[in-house]
């Protein structure tokens, strides 16, 4: 498509407003129009942070000589056909404004060729002054050296930070662009050193660890889709975690958003794998059809809207929570595949016939040969297990792993015609102040669900006939902490959904606490159930429910 003049029309209907701020936004123009132009490979060079120069060299398609200087006109660009064009946008610019607003900012040279053509063609330009073409010699594609950035514009100026600071800035954007561009080499120098150099081969680990640090190995591959949407990406493993949202990356068709839009995805899907409070971090590429995303929102394109926002972060926290899960009990499989099945102990290996002690019977007696590699050893502090796998020490906390078992059953049976129940031979009876009565009435149909049946019982008062079966044993709930249970409806780190956050603290309340003797049969039971669980590592509330020392630890501690 040639370089065209917008009509006035779809000027009008274009999200103007200031487009270079600093010199990350030059970068930022150019790069963008490299990758619109096909480009396999884009070096930037910077002097000075970008004020004193800023060089884009890309070999994509080039521009033809006779349009080299409409393309710095505003409004003139090739990507946009006409208004309609605006509602399925596939290009990273649309709007003919990036290279007019860094000419009106900064003495530009503009240098092209196309393939069909053995010679290049320049415009020089600064402010309202574009210079007559000339010939010059280069390869194919386009480069463009910006020169003295907001020498006319001393405000400009003023507003930016040190060299160093605003070099940072174009650093961090462009390494965090090449994540969704592994099929395109970009290097980047500043004051004639080489900051980063990523081959053009497909591999996003270099670019990875370039923007997320060494902790990059380790993160999850992400990938899902449906309903017109794909989703692919790189998550961190949970317990790896930032104070801040800011390692959250956004691609939404290619282009880096500043949007918040899917941060509830990232909540939702790490919700009992994260700290509250904490954030995980990674990058995300979404895709969907171009007329379901709306660039035209902003005026740097750092927002886009979403027709079906909903559906969209639906599928992303799904594709995300698969990753998750899969990486727990991959995790959990390598704490159980280790340790020969000879050395289970007597103890525990069990005949089929093993004492049950301590008020916490609810757990049933099973032979322990369901649990070949991590056996318990002991009760440590009656707060944790303390087991290994033969190879390395590992320490579950008691409290959260049953937390986390009972959890998972809860949320297995919920909903089932009926619920496995347990009627209680005494039901418990409790008076409750007027907000508990509340929460208690909101929480009415997932109690309910999960076999818990509770009723009036006179004034401020209810008793609770039946429990889910998961949390009682032989009729008998002694563990029920009915106070607790309730001011944990209330809890603000609970999980997000209503249904989980009832059945999270119906789990926290009914189960072994720190301080409870367990006996080994119980231990070994918990640790099969644990076993089980979709996500073993972490209690719902986020909390680990395994640590693990390894042998490499152990040696260091003994300085071998
Ligand atoms: P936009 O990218 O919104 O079209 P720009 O002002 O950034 O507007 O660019 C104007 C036009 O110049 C583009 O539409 C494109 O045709 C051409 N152009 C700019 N940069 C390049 C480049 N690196 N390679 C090829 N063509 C380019
Ligand atoms: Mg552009």
């Amino acid at each position: 498509m040639t370089i065209r003049l917008l009509d006035p029309a779809t000027i009008g209907q274009i999200a103007a407003g200031e487009v270079i701020e600093r010199p990350m936004s030059v970068v930022k123009e150019l790069v963008e129009n490299a990758l619109d132009a096909g480009a396999r490979r884009v070096a930037v060079r910077v002097a000075g942070g970008g004020l004193t120069e800023i060089d884009v060299a890309d070999d994509g398609g080039g521009i033809a000589p006779d349009e080299v200087a409409t393309a710095v006109l505003r409004h003139a660009t090739s990507k946009l056909a006409g208004a309609d064009a605006l509602q399925s946008i596939r290009t990273l610019g649309f709007r003919g404004e990036g290279l007019a607003s860094v000419v009106a900012v900064a003495r530009t040279t503009i240098a092209s060729r196309t393939p069909e053509h053995e010679i290049a063609t320049a415009v020089d330009a600064f402010g309202e002054e574009i210079g007559a073409p000339y010939p010059v010699a280069g390869p194919p594609g386009t480069r463009v050296v910006v020169r003295d950035l907001f020498a006319n514009v001393p405000a400009r100026r003023a507003f930016l930070r040190t060299p160093g600071a605003e070099f940072a800035r174009i650093a961090q954007w462009l390494a965090t662009m090449a994540l969704a561009y592994p099929e395109i080499g970009f290097t980047l120098d500043h004051d004639g050193r080489r900051i980063f150099a990523f081959p053009a081969d497909g591999d996003p680990q270099p670019r990875l660890r370039h923007v997320f640090g060494t902790g990059a190995g380790a993160m999850l591959a992400v990938r899902g889709a449906g309903d017109g949407v794909a989703v692919a990406g790189w998550i961190a493993p949970p317990g790896d975690d930032r104070p801040d949202r800011r390692a959250q990356v956004l691609f939404v068709n290619g282009r880096l958003l500043r949007s918040t839009a899917l941060s509830g995805a990232w909540s939702g899907a790490y919700r009992t794998f994260a700290m509250s409070g904490r954030h995980p971090y990674g990058v995300l590429f979404v895709d969907i059809a171009p007329d379901a995303v709306d660039p035209n929102v902003h005026p740097t394109k750092s927002d886009v809207r979403l027709r079906f926002g909903e559906r969209v972060n639906a599928i992303v926290r799904g594709a995300m929570g698969d990753a998750l899960r899969a990486a727990a009990s991959e995790r959990l499989g390598r704490s159980i595949s280790f340790a020969p099945p000879a050395e289970v102990p007597a103890a525990a290996t069990g005949s089929g016939e093993v004492a049950s002690i301590g008020w916490n019977d609810r757990f049933a007696v099973v032979d322990d040969v369901a649990l070949p590699g991590l056996r318990v050893l002991a009760q440590v502090d009656r707060t944790y297990l303390l087991a290994t796998d033969g190879e390395a020490i590992v320490l579950i906390d008691q409290h959260a792993a049953h937390e986390r078992v009972v959890y998972e059953e809860l949320i297995a049976n919920a909903g089932a015609a009926a619920a496995p129940a347990q009627p209680l031979l005494v039901p418990i009876a409790f008076e409750v102040r007027p907000d508990q009565a509340r929460a208690l009435e909101a929480s009415r149909e997932a109690l309910v669900e999960s076999g818990l049946a509770i009723e009036p019982f006179g004034e401020h008062a209810y008793r609770i006939t039946a429990m889910p079966a998961h949390t009682t044993h032989a009729g008998k709930t002694r563990a029920f902490d009915i106070a607790a249970f309730l001011d944990g409806l209330d809890d603000e780190h609970r999980p997000q959904d209503e249904r989980h956050n009832v059945w999270a603290s119906l789990a926290c309340h009914s189960v072994a606490r720190a301080g409870d003797t367990l006996a080994l049969a119980e231990m070994s039971h918990l640790l099969e159930r644990l076993q089980r669980c979709a996500n073993p590592m972490h209690c719902p509330h986020g909390r680990p429910t395994i640590v693990r020392l390894e042998p490499e630890a152990i040696a260091r501690l003994f300085k071998r």
